[in-house]
């Protein structure tokens, strides 16, 4: 079986280093938040070439949490796009705002930046670009509408750990970035974490306080929290696996590159590009075919997994009926979900695996 990504090989490569380290973080006796975790905060930080780096519990969490702590809620809009994951819209929506869907560029899945103006109104509070697959929306164009309509821009960098843009790493590009650390991103742990990174100190500080209930003394609460903090044993791992990310992120963009090399030339298949100003971490290797169905089931049958990322729209989710979108609003997206398919990629994809796959995908799509 080739899998679309392949944790235990990866897991096997550091099995060593991790078991040292959960020995340590066990004998501490301190399993929430505490020095690993602020060490984590500190390396990524520097990392991301920001002041401050806060974790939580989780990707939705950052991106939720930094909405609350913008005081973004009831009665304000906040722009993103329809093409991604549900945490992002849900995000806004647990603020307590209303997410406004704006179309995607074709050829890469990104949020359209040149569609964005027209859908600002007098509610317009915020941007929340997605940074889909590993590679950074038009950064600088979402950043000069901002500035002229005075809106906080949120990066979801949930998919793009390493990622830069116009050498600038993702995460650093706005008012402030949102990580994950679920199991499968490319800066993955072993359980639900996050973190967002950012230069506004105020922001830091209410994230800081809104992660422990609202508190910034023990007992005292100075304003309703949440409970959403990362666990020591995350934060070791993450440590070690930050010493690997540079090297696994360029392992991805070496098999990229020869998927698309081999791919591009087949006819009724297109792979998604590499925007010109990005270094493209390929979270996920995504094609388009019309004839998706039949590859699909060419893969499976060669044992070899593909996956539909993503299926739906988040206009068109029964969860968002209650937006009044229909059919039609944002045909880009909206063709997109029906021709877009994943195949496998992860850092230990070997070259012969790679090779059959690349092989099933030419015969399946030529017949
Ligand atoms: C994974 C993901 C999230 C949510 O992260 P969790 O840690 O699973 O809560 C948000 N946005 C995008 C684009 C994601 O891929």
């Amino acid at each position: 079986m080739i899998p679309l990504l392949d944790l235990q090989t990866q897991y096997q490569s550091i099995e060593a280093e991790i078991l040292e380290e959960m020995k340590a973080v066990l004998r501490s006796g301190q399993y929430i938040l505490g020095p690993y975790v602020e060490k984590l905060e500190q390396q990524i930080a520097e990392k991301i070439g920001v002041n401050e780096a806060i974790s939580v519990a989780s990707g939705t969490d950052a991106l939720t949490l930094t909405l609350i702590a913008y005081n973004i809620g009831p009665k304000d809009e906040v722009i993103t796009t329809p093409f991604t994951f549900i945490a992002t819209a849900e995000a806004i929506s647990r603020a307590g705002a209303t997410p406004v869907f704006v179309d995607i560029d074709p050829t890469t899945g990104l949020i359209d930046a040149k569609k964005i103006a027209d859908k600002i109104t007098a509610k317009t509070k915020a941007i929340i670009p997605v940074q889909l697959f590993g590679q950074s929306a038009d950064m600088d164009t979402i950043n000069q509408i901002a500035k002229a309509h005075q809106l906080i821009v949120i990066e979801d960098a949930c998919q793009a750990f390493g990622a830069t843009y116009k050498d600038k790493p993702v995460g650093s590009l706005g008012d402030a970035g949102c990580f994950s650390f679920f199991p499968t991103k490319n800066l993955g742990g072993i359980g639900d974490g996050g973190i967002v990174t950012t230069n506004d100190e105020t922001v830091a500080l209410r994230l800081r306080q809104l992660r422990v209930h609202g508190s910034d003394k023990k007992y005292y609460h100075r304003e309703i929290g949440v409970n959403s903090r990362l666990d020591a044993i995350q934060a070791a791992i993450l440590l070690i696996c930050l010493k690997h990310i540079d090297r696994w992120n360029e392992q991805r963009r070496k098999l990229a590159y020869h998927y698309t090399q081999h791919l591009k030339i087949i006819d009724n298949i297109t792979c998604l590009t590499e925007a010109p100003d990005n270094k493209h971490v390929y979270h996920l290797f995504c094609l388009k075919s019309s004839n998706r169905t039949a590859i699909m089931e060419a893969l499976s049958a060669h044992d070899i997994a593909s996956a539909i990322y993503y299926p739906l729209c988040l206009h068109l989710q029964e969860a968002y009926q209650l937006l009044n979108y229909k059919l039609g609003d944002l045909p880009n997206a909206e063709h997109l979900s029906e021709t877009i398919f994943s195949v496998p990629l992860h850092p230990f994809l070997s070259n012969e695996q790679q090779t059959q796959v690349i092989e099933v995908i030419r015969e399946a799509a030529q017949s």
